[in-house]
């Protein structure tokens, strides 16, 4: 049986993993638990579960060091919302960030849509608190930028998904809140304009905080909200694909952006159909994408999730009529659909169980191990799968073996009795 523990002090978690090691109890840590759908039934039922959402406090938003002190229980929106009040700014915004904490971030080393400018997570994270398996308390980095030569442990331990640790608190690095913010939507009629608009942009110079694609199935999915987000046409009805913007930083620098990409999406067939400044309705569109993946699953319950990066300058040969990808949208076999931070190449590719379907049936694994050919040929790298298909389309790359005994070393030379889970 699994007991649940919510610590409120990292001294509770030194004794809790102490007597974990000595008992060999199998322990496993949630923040938001946004990422449970996707782990789920991959490790063994921890006897432990160290819930950190009552380690919620912001400690200080310190204006003149450009940093914040949180424990890693915080909701990330929090630290956003914390900042802000002081004119500062706390860019990572990985999609669940209403629900997922600032520990939970650290161990996905979790990005979102403004790493295109700004950079994820591992980019904002100054120093940690951890607690190592065993009870040993550490603490990396510092309240400056640079604050060692050699070995980065900060950085080391994010992306470690609880292996070598729990962490407890985080230094993040803020910055000046951006003047001025414009939402853009821009709905294209074909496939590959939307993708070929995006490689556009980034030719161009412009460096848009978020750049997101979105197929027209992911438009279904939400199709009255983003219809009614829309004054001008309805982005749902008329398009094959949907390019979401975010640009910031001061007006007069914004607005000229935003001409230029009106004119890139008109060269590529597309029109801007709505603008929505810093205001509700631009923040309703974003959290519209930010939701996009939980709806997903909510509809259609997950089969797996691809995770693959490009070269950005390839996506438009992934993105086109008649690739895998694109004919394998709206077929019947499933929910597939793809979604993708145009600016930096990486796609997300949903397969949900249609329940009309059996699970995986119709055609399901030919059909996904096409589209992750298609990728793996213009030189993609799996980033990961998730969900219960995810030995049916196989681990991905296969990563040398000196790397994985490497990995295995490591986190048995943190964590020698096994006991954390991820
Ligand atoms: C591998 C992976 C990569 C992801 N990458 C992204 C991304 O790039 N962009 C994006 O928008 N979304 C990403 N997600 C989805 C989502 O952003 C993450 O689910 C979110 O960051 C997790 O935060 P959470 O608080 O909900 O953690 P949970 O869902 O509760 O836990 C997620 C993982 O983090 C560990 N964990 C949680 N808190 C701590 C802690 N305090 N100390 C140590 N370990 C902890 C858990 O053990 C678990 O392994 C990713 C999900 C996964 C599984």
């Amino acid at each position: 049986m699994c007991t649940i523990i919510q610590p409120t002090t990292a001294d509770e978690i030194v004794e809790l993993l102490r007597s974990a090691q000595s008992n060999k109890t199998k322990v496993a840590v949630r923040g938001g638990m946004t990422a449970g759908q996707l782990l789920q039934n991959e490790e063994a039922a921890p006897d432990i579960l160290l819930d950190l959402s009552r380690m919620n406090r912001i400690r200080s938003i310190e204006k003149g060091n450009l940093l914040a002190r949180v424990e890693a229980g915080v909701i990330t929106a929090a630290v956003e919302t914390a900042a802000a009040k002081e004119r500062l700014f706390y860019p990572p915004d990985p999609t669940s960030l209403h629900t997922s904490t600032i520990g939970g971030n650290v161990a996905c080393a979790a990005a979102g849509l403004r790493q295109l400018k700004y950079g994820g997570t591992r980019d904002f994270v100054m120093g940690l608190e951890v607690v190592l398996p065993g009870g040993e308390r550490i603490r990396t980095g510092a309240n400056m930028q640079k604050s060692v030569a050699g070995y980065d442990m900060t950085r080391f331990l994010i992306g470690s998904g609880a292996r070598l640790g729990v962490v407890t608190s985080a230094i993040l690095r803020l910055l000046p809140k951006p003047q001025y913010r414009e939402i853009i939507l821009c709905a294209f009629p074909g496939a590959s304009a939307g993708a070929s608009t995006a490689l556009a942009v980034i030719k161009s110079g412009m460096t848009p905080a978020a750049m997101e694609l979105l197929d027209s199935r992911c438009l279904e999915i939400d199709h009255d909200a983003w219809a009614s987000l829309s004054m001008m046409q309805q982005p749902a009805d008329v398009a094959e694909s949907l390019l979401l913007f975010e640009l910031d930083g001061v007006e007069v620098s914004v607005v000229g952006q935003r001409a230029k990409i009106e004119r890139l999406c008109a060269q590529q067939g597309g029109a801007v159909v709505e603008i929505l400044s810093d205001s509700h309705m631009g923040t309703q569109a974003l959290e519209l994408r930010q939701r996009l993946l939980p709806r997903l699953m909510a509809a259609y319950p997950i089969w797996a999730m691809a995770k693959v990066a490009v070269a950005p300058g390839q996506l438009r040969a992934v993105w086109a009529p008649d690739t895998p990808l694109t004919k394998s949208s709206g077929q019947g076999s499933g929910y597939l659909c793809c979604f993708a931070h145009a600016g930096i190449g990486v796609l997300h590719l949903f397969m949900g169980i249609d329940p009309m379907q059996e699970p995986g049936g119709g055609g399901a694994p030919a059909q996904a191990r096409a589209v992750l050919r298609c990728l793996r040929e213009v030189g993609g790298a799996l980033l990961g799968i998730y969900g219960p298909a995810r030995r049916t389309l196989g681990e991905g790359e296969a990563i040398p073996s000196r790397f994985t005994e490497a990995m295995t070393t490591i986190e048995r030379s943190f964590d020698p009795k096994g006991v954390m889970l991820p």
